[in-house]
């Protein structure tokens, strides 16, 4: 397939202002800096290969001086000691600041990443906002408990006292993937903040600019220097420098499994820092023979083709019942037929490129794969575009479960089908997975909805929708997705430690 990717250039002066300004800095202790090393790497937009400017390239040494800026900003007690309602206030003007440069950062983190832009524009940015707001509440409902314990050894006429105390747990690093770059930073750093702790933020290499631009209005909004740095870079680089550092107290992550296991090893070999994990997934879209057609044939393709597949809980199996089985696919296969492909900035895309050569290689190779393996592709399964990037929607039949291509994440527009035989089949079917990330079922019967919504092992369980998100609900997975939650009330609890406090009076 031709994918004409026409000369796009973003329509708002801010954006372009970011662009024209070029060479972009890391944030060390409130300066703009270079790497120690004066190394820097292009940051391309991924539709045409252009480079859009340079992020420099940090290391050790960089990642040593934003640690002492944090460890210094956290000793000082400038974040942490602020009154809760001041934290708050500053965290929500964060997401004002969001919301007033919403169509610049937008347009940003398409030219960078690839997404087509209403992805950015109405379900990203806008989702980045909402956990900054959302935490700036939570900074004043930061509390512990009075307990009786039922200690008789105290000296005559004594009492015990005792409470616990939650305090910050110090200086964090966060390391972010490149799928959704400004919202999943936000789910770490508006929690991180609000617990009152310093951090470094590690970027992805391919999308670090939305990235300095929201440290910009992170300062802007009044954060105090050296409360959060970024150091952009390598993984192998300047995340694992961040990881091995012995003053970091907690690492959180979000990105592939294989990552998470390297960074967990390093973690227990360096300080037992702390380590908190968002990995892969493979998450199944069952659709019963009772569903609303009209709402699930589009929702289960929305579930995969949405930021052209790049979503860690995308439904990319698909699961159908035989009695709707060939209705589902031919809706399915329709709508990725007549998916515009093309650059994020052109207002019709739906489908951008995938976010660099080797990814769109990646994917290409498990449809290839699947075609060896016997799997039937029904529609797309093309690299296509000037750049190699592109990779029409794709639909494949006649998957067995011991396929490559059902168990492992593509992470591109491609999802896989199977037919099912009845309810019972679905959990077996469902869970046959190293991940247990999300899930989505498609019926009309409550009973049977929520009977399949406890049998699946998985951390969130859609019911007739898909990729619901909300700073209010956990997001996290079972199994080899993960280890811990983002969003909702408890993500707050990962940046604080539990003091129990015990008295004699
Ligand atoms: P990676 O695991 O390749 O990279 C994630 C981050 O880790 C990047 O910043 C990367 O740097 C860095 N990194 C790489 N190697 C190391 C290392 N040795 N030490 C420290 N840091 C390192 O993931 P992707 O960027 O490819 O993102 C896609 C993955 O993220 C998918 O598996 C997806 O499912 C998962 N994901 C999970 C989510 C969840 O909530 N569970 C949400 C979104 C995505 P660099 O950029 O240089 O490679």
């Amino acid at each position: 397939m031709e994918v004409i990717v026409s000369d796009q250039q973003p329509q708002t002066a801010a954006a372009k202002a970011f662009l024209a300004a070029g060479a972009k800095k890391m944030l060390i202790g409130g300066d703009w800096s270079e790497a120690e090393s004066g190394e820097r790497l292009d940051s391309r937009d991924p539709a045409n290969d252009s480079v859009l400017g340079s992020v420099p390239r940090g290391g050790a040494a960089d990642v040593d001086k934003a640690v002492k800026a944090a460890r210094q900003a956290f000793d000082n007690g400038v974040w942490r000691n602020m009154t809760p309602d001041d934290r708050g206030r500053i965290l929500w003007k964060v997401a004002e600041l969001i919301e007033s440069n919403i169509d610049e950062l937008a347009e940003l983190e398409t030219l960078d990443q690839g997404k087509p832009l209403f992805v950015g524009r109405w379900a990203e940015i806008p989702g980045a906002a909402m956990q900054f707001r959302y935490f700036a509440g939570l900074t004043s409902k930061i509390q512990g408990e009075t307990i009786t314990p039922s200690i008789n050894y105290q000296p005559p006429g004594k009492n015990i006292f005792a409470y616990t105390q939650k305090e910050p747990i110090g200086v964090v690093g966060a390391i972010t993937p490149w799928n959704s770059p400004l919202v999943l930073e936000a789910m770490k750093i508006a929690p991180c903040l609000a617990a009152g702790c310093s951090m470094i933020l590690k970027p992805a290499e391919d999308t670090s600019l939305t990235a300095i631009r929201l440290g910009e209005l992170i300062l802007e909004a009044g954060v105090p220097e050296g409360v959060f740095n970024i150091v952009t870079g390598l993984g192998p680089e300047a995340g694992q420098a961040l990881v091995e550092h012995p003053d970091v107290d907690k690492i959180t992550f979000t990105g592939s499994t294989a990552t998470g296991r390297t960074i967990l090893e390093t973690a227990a070999r360096s300080n037992l820092k702390k380590v908190a994990l968002e990995l892969g997934g493979k998450s199944p879209s069952i659709v019963m023979d009772d569903a609303e057609m009209d709402i699930a044939i589009p929702g289960v393709a929305n579930a995969i083709f949405f930021n052209t597949g790049q979503v860690c809980v995308a439904g990319s199996r698909l699961y159908i019942h035989k009695a709707v089985y060939d209705k589902v696919l031919a809706g399915v296969a329709d709508i990725a037929t007549n998916m515009k492909l093309g650059h994020g900035l052109d207002p019709d895309v739906q489908i951008g490129p995938l976010v660099n050569r080797t990814q769109a290689d990646r994917v290409k190779g498990y449809i290839d794969g699947g075609i060896a393996a016997g799997a039937e592709v029904v529609v797309g399964g093309e690299q296509c575009g000037d750049t190699g990037n592109f990779i029409t929607p794709t639909v494949i039949a006649n998957t067995r479960q011991d396929m490559s291509i059902v168990q492992e994440e593509i992470f591109g527009p491609v999802v896989v089908a199977a037919p099912i035989d009845s309810i019972d089949d679905v959990p077996a079917m469902a869970n046959a997975s190293r991940y247990g990330l999300a899930a989505s079922v498609w019926t009309q019967d409550i009973s049977r909805a929520t009977r399949l919504a406890s049998a699946i092992k998985a951390g969130t369980v859609w019911i007739n929708c898909h990729l619901m998100f909300d700073a209010s609900l956990p997001i996290g997975g079972y199994k080899e997705s993960g280890w811990s939650r983002d969003s909702g009330i408890q993500a707050i609890d990962h940046y604080l430690e539990t003091k129990t406090v015990c008295a004699v009076v």
